[in-house]
């Protein structure tokens, strides 16, 4: 029942299989995988050195020393491999180089495999047993590319270290260097020493498997000191740790792969146990509670989609959390688990809300402003009106009229405009005060002014001159007119009956006018306009001093010389 054995032997090859598959399809990384794949040549040559030399069958002795040269074949092109990712250089193995660069690792194997007339390794048993093990011709390929592997990954090495400036890939290749030649020169001194001089030491000495041992302890050593290998995983816990987020990484049946720094004081949670939203302990209460357990019952509902959710939790203080789960999909398409973000953004809450409320009092100031401001602009217009205004008439004062008349003066003569002015002054004015009182005079003053603005146009200005006495500036207006509206003007104030009260007959006063027409102009009139205004009113009041004179109630025309 020879083949027994045979069967024992191929539930090793599937085992071994198996256990390649596992590390060539897991999260470890590609480095990870080529130490292991050495690892593993170095495991086989060192088990197939040994049962070789337990069993008597010339055969079997054949099978296993094979085995054991198939992995001595493969050690090369592996620590080749290996060096080409520790210094950084894997994008030379692309799949399609790889195999041109393991040709001669390959016919190596061959070699080993097909061993034609035994050129590789054959056994004699007439000899003496330490003679018993022939290495042919074939033979030297095997060392021939082994050493070639040797070299060039020896000269990558130095290489890369000339040129290397990160002190973390320069540990990395001399760790390599010296493992490397810790194994080379074993396998040297072991080539020396059990195939040249085998007869002067009369023993076989395993040189080569106490140098893989050795190489391999000073790698894994070297790989934990200085993290080389999980760098990658160090580097991703690290970054987990210093997020300010929280993380838990489910897998597809809510049990808790991974919870990160943050999460771990707030939440109580293990890893290996399966998460239970409704038992997260005393800030998940009542409302947040009830909230996060829905949300988690839709997450499961809808495996596939990204759900957010905002809860305001007690934890120390009250915190405002969104809580992110978002698939972790395999292949893009296969929920494999879940990943549960934590963001506290109460500081962005309170600065939001800060910010309403001071917008608010803004708007609210602002308001206040504007309503300010309106009162002011209303306060100035009647400030404006009040300075140009007569508190007792309403009609223009003196100040306005005189100020318009230089403006205007000056236009009307550059441009040939007619213009006329009134001065008139009621008549005997002092009598009224003195018989009826200075209110009723008051009185008097403003129905006059009244009567008189009726007969006026609208663009005429009435002003108060002083007292009694008033000014009308009539643009646009030549001598012809003027006559009409100052006679329409006497007989208004003239028809005008005052009201006494008190049962006394109602009044009328009449008024004394002087009146001047510019009609022609002299150029040499713009001159001075100020001393050519003031000679007008001076000869306004000539013309009403002579009104007086001549009666009262009347009218004087002047025109200027
Ligand atoms: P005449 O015909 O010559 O003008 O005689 P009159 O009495 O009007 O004389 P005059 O113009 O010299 O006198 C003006 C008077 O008008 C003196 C003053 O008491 C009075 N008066 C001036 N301003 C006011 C005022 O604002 N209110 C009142 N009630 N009287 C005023
Ligand atoms: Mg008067
Ligand atoms: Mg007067």
């Amino acid at each position: 029942m020879e083949w027994m054995i045979w069967l024992d032997f191929s539930m090793f090859l599937v085992l071994l299989g198996l256990f390649f598959y596992v590390f060539a399809t897991s999260t470890v990384t590609v480095l990870h995988r080529i130490y292991l794949s050495l690892h593993i040549v170095f495991m086989s040559w060192t088990f197939s050195q040994f049962v070789s030399q337990t069993v008597s069958s010339t055969a079997f002795k054949l099978f296993y020393l094979s085995v054991s040269y198939i992995g001595l074949s493969l050690l090369g092109i592996g620590w080749f491999a290996f060096i080409l990712f520790l210094t950084g250089q894997s994008y030379v193995i692309r799949k399609s180089r790889l195999f041109i660069l393991a040709i001669p690792a390959l016919i190596s194997v061959a070699a080993v495999v097909i061993n034609p007339n035994g050129m590789f390794l054959s056994i004699n048993v007439r000899l003496s047993p330490l003679k018993q093990l022939q290495h042919g011709s074939l033979y030297w390929i095997m060392i021939v590319q082994l050493i070639l592997y040797m070299v060039i990954s020896f000269t990558i090495m130095f290489y890369k270290l000339r040129g290397e400036k990160s002190s973390r890939q320069r540990t990395l290749i001399k760790t390599a260097i010296v493992g490397m030649f810790v194994l080379v020169s074993f396998a040297i001194a072991d080539l020396i020493i059990n195939v040249v001089f085998i007869e002067a030491m009369n023993r076989y000495v395993p040189l080569i498997s106490v140098g893989m041992v050795l190489a391999a302890v000073y790698l894994v050593h070297a790989i934990r000191r200085n993290k080389v290998l999980d760098i990658i995983q160090t580097v991703q816990r690290d970054v987990m740790n210093t997020m300010s987020m929280g993380i838990i990484v489910l897998d597809e049946n809510d049990i808790i792969l991974e919870v990160n720094k943050v999460i771990k004081p707030i939440l109580r949670l293990r890893i290996g146990d399966k998460f239970n939203p409704a038992l997260l302990g005393p800030q998940f209460k009542g409302e947040a509670s009830r909230e996060f357990t829905a949300f988690i019952e839709e997450q499961r509902k809808r495996p596939m989609d990204r759900l957010e959710i905002e809860i305001a939790i007690s934890y120390d203080k009250y915190r405002h959390v969104i809580v992110q789960s978002a698939p972790i999909l395999y292949n893009k398409k296969t929920p494999v688990g879940r990943l549960l973000t934590f963001q506290d953004v109460t500081e962005l809450r309170l600065l939001v809300e800060e910010t309403n409320d001071q917008n608010e009092q803004l708007q609210d100031r602002n308001r206040d402003l504007l309503i300010m401001q309106d009162e002011l602009f209303q306060a100035n217009k009647k400030l404006e009106h009040m300075a140009i205004t007569d508190g007792l008439t309403g009609c223009f004062n003196r100040r306005y009229l005189l100020h318009q008349l230089e403006q205007e003066v000056v236009a009307n003569i550059r441009y040939g405009i007619p213009f006329s002015i009134f001065l008139f002054d009621l008549d005997h004015f002092k009598s009224i005060n003195d018989k009826y009182g200075h209110l009723i005079g008051d009185e008097v003053l403003c129905g006059t002014v009244d009567a008189v603005r009726g007969s006026l146009r609208f663009t005429d200005i009435l002003a108060r001159y002083g007292g009694e006495e008033f000014t009308v500036y009539l643009p646009h207006t030549n001598r012809e007119q003027a006559d009409q509206i100052a006679e329409r003007l006497m007989e208004s104030v003239e028809q005008n009956k005052i009201n006494m009260g008190n049962g006394e007959m109602p009044i009328s006063v009449t008024i004394s006018m002087g009146v001047i027409s510019i009609d022609h102009f002299e150029p040499s009139d713009l001159d001075d306009p100020k001393a050519f205004l003031r000679e007008l009113l001076a000869q306004a009041d000539a013309a009403l001093y002579e009104a007086k004179f001549n009666g009262r109630n009347r009218i004087v025309k002047r025109k200027l010389a």
